[in-house]
């Protein structure tokens, strides 16, 4: 082969090459589908509308395909079904500790629980225990368009589940007013902690004071929904207490001054699903 030949085929073969990397490169998918769940949930987010913000969430939050039933929503009053059951909580009047506090979101003022501490029995939809609490404000929820000034989102787990509704979510309102004694209590021993350094520490908090006097047979509005933060997994069943828990001013205003940023999702379409309350 004299030198012109081999020149000629080498940049045949040059060009080729460079044909076949263009079109890997044109069937690859769009980054957001080679994001897993795990992944997205560490990508940095925002609520605003800015280069991190709501419309850029990964994961199930904004794509067309996979979303249908996303949380928060704006509840409709609707009418009570008798056939409802009350839910049963079982730990939330004893001591529970120790409480872990992380970093894993700046927005959200979480404390996960010991397994097991605290737990719930929804008739139907069977036994989950109490995975961790957090904090939004304004509350995430709207009943009959009107947001609370916070919402506490108690999240339960069914152990070894796979399929079907593994996560429960309770949603306790909060709306300003005398708080009961045990409320200011549990938010004494919560401010100890707030903004964490990550820690397991602390003195116990008894998780009755963050929920109304009337929990043990209460009115509730349910609904599937999604988390409400990256990467948005559906198949969450919503229970939202209709009695809202009372904060007084002074201890609404101590979470705005040590979380200053509101951390409340917009509110998502219903896409027909239906919304339950008893
Ligand atoms: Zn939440």
């Amino acid at each position: 082969m004299d030198l012109i030949r081999a020149i000629r085929l080498l940049s045949r073969l040059s060009l080729l090459i460079a044909l076949s990397l263009a079109s890997l490169a044109q069937s690859a998918p769009p980054a957001k589908h080679t994001k897993s769940a795990a992944d997205c949930a560490k990508n940095p987010f925002a609520y605003d509308n800015g280069p991190v913000g709501q419309q850029t969430w990964c994961g199930v939050c904004n794509n067309a395909a996979e979303r249908h039933y996303q949380a928060p929503i704006n509840i409709p009053e609707g009418t009570p079904d008798p056939a409802l059951p009350a839910i049963k909580f079982t730990g939330y009047d004893q001591p529970t500790s120790p409480l872990k506090t992380t970093l894993e979101n700046p927005y959200n003022l979480k404390i996960y629980t010991p397994a097991g501490s605290n737990s719930i029995e929804v008739p139907g939809l069977g036994s989950y225990t109490l995975d961790e609490f957090h904090f939004h404000r304004p509350s995430e929820e709207a009943v009959s368009n009107h947001r609370y000034a916070m919402v506490i989102h108690f999240v339960h787990k069914k152990a070894g589940c796979t399929t079907g509704q593994c996560a429960v979510v309770i949603g306790v309102l909060v709306e300003e007013g005398q708080p009961a004694e045990k409320t200011s209590e549990a938010l004494k021993v919560l401010f100890q902690r707030f903004p964490p350094p990550a820690s397991i520490a602390g003195p116990p908090v008894e998780l009755e004071g963050l929920l109304p006097g009337d929990y043990h047979n209460s009115g509730y509005y349910t609904y599937l929904g999604s988390l409400t933060t990256p990467p948005c997994s559906e198949n969450i069943a919503f229970y939202i207490l209709k009695t809202p828990v009372k904060f007084s001013a002074a201890e609404l205003a101590e979470f705005a001054r040590r979380y200053p940023s509101p951390n409340a999702r917009d509110i998502q379409e219903l896409n027909g699903r239906p919304v339950r309350n008893r």
